[in-house]
């Protein structure tokens, strides 16, 4: 049976889903819905500070976001574990609804042979044309949105997105 991810991702891919812009704020994972998150969060930092992958950082707003640009989130669970408040919900699954896509900016697209974004991301799920001839593309099947291909690539072609499960099932 299809989950909500799957189903969300195939409608990013097929265009009846409208991805986040870019400048949102990306929770960690088991992250709570935004409202409810920011209101269980005392904004402690105990999850900024437990991520042995250093890729919580605290925001602004004293509340903590996912920084794909500084590596991969490998799912450990440690910043829910360290967490006191109700601001985590670790039964959900997939632990978010983050996924990777590649811009038109991929070297790969403009005739330079490169696949690092390929050649870091754990769960094989980005395929680059070989000989340069066109632009990675990420399997929105795979892809878990753990972000380690974002800091990867020399020209910042790769972005996180939410797939909105609402509006890609309307
Ligand atoms: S799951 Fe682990 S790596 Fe990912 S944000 Fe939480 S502590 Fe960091
Ligand atoms: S976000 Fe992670 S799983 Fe998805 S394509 Fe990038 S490296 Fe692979
Ligand atoms: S690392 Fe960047 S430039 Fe290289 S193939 Fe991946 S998206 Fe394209």
């Amino acid at each position: 049976m299809d989950d909500v991810r799957s189903i969300s991702r195939r409608a990013l891919l097929f265009g009846r889903a409208a991805p986040v812009p870019a400048s949102v704020v990306f929770r960690p994972p088991w992250a709570r819905p935004e409202a409810e998150f920011t209101r269980a969060c005392t904004r402690c930092d105990a999850c900024v500070r437990q991520c042995p992958q250093q890729v919580l950082v605290r925001g602004a707003d004293g509340l903590p976001r996912f920084d794909a640009t500084a590596g991969e989130c490998t799912f450990c669970g440690e910043c829910v574990a360290a967490c006191d408040s109700d601001a985590f919900a670790p039964s959900l699954d997939p632990p978010w609804t983050l996924m990777a896509q590649a811009a038109d900016r991929c070297l790969s697209a403009r005739g330079v042979v490169c696949a690092s974004c390929r050649d870091v991301c754990p769960a094989s799920a980005i395929h680059v044309p070989p000989a340069a001839r066109g632009a990675a593309i990420v399997d929105a099947e795979r892809c878990t949105g753990c972000g380690a291909c974002v800091g990867t690539c020399p020209v910042d072609a790769i972005t996180l997105q939410h797939v909105p499960a609402t509006e890609a099932i309307a």
